[in-house]
């Protein structure tokens, strides 16, 4: 198999305050760490899926035998985006304006507090479980901010992420109880702009190729 299941890329308190470490170990340790194990028991007997990385399966869900494609989008989802989401995550990496993605955001939804809101709203209205996105539309070459329900991928529907919010109660339960707004407000003081910056620029490359 292609895909590993990682230790985190930094200390589980390295979040802190925002997000608290012991939420970061059962988060990881516990949860992410199940969607791999599932994902890996239900592929075992499809060795054509263990050839391609976990971006290949979920862009290609037609592919997949139909006696295992639910599960597939369950747990190879909970495996791709939890790795997706540790990734853009860091303390102290400011928004700037004049970076490709600054200037996208701002040409996009106005100003950054325009955009924060929007995704804010859509984080916060989430019904039940699942993830909000500020993805790249490969068809539009467009900045969209959509919600997933439940552990369906952007990448299943011709969708490059570029920032996510896990809105599943157990990513913020212990520390935040029900308050989910505080949460997503604080979000925003630990997303990694110079991770997506990169993501912006290698996801433009690949709609405009
Ligand atoms: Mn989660």
């Amino acid at each position: 198999m292609v895909e590993e299941f990682l230790p985190l890329p930094y200390a589980y308190d390295s979040l802190e305050p925002y997000i608290d470490e012991q939420t970061m170990k059962i988060h990881h340790n516990k949860h992410h760490k199940g969607y791999y194990d599932k994902l890996m028991k239900i592929i075992e007997s499809y060795p054509e899926l263990q050839e391609k990385t976990i971006e290949e399966i979920l862009s290609d869900l037609v592919d997949i035998s139909e006696e295992i494609r639910q599960q597939v989008i369950n747990f190879g989802g909970g495996f791709f985006h939890h790795t997706f989401f540790w990734d853009i995550l860091k303390k102290d990496v400011p928004f700037k304006k004049n970076s490709e993605i600054g200037r996208e955001i701002i040409n996009k939804f106005g100003r950054f507090e325009d955009f924060k809101e929007q995704f804010s709203n859509s984080a916060g209205n989430l019904f039940g479980s699942g993830w909000t996105w500020l993805i790249l539309d490969k068809a539009t070459k467009q900045l969209e901010i959509i919600q997933t329900k439940n552990q369906n991928s952007p990448l299943s529907i011709e969708k490059i992420p570029l920032i996510t919010i896990d809105v599943w109660e157990h990513a913020y339960y212990l520390k935040y109880k029900n308050k989910r707004a505080e949460y997503i407000e604080n979000f925003f003081n630990i997303i990694n702009w110079k991770k997506v910056e990169d993501l912006f620029v290698k996801a433009q490359e690949k709609v405009l190729a």
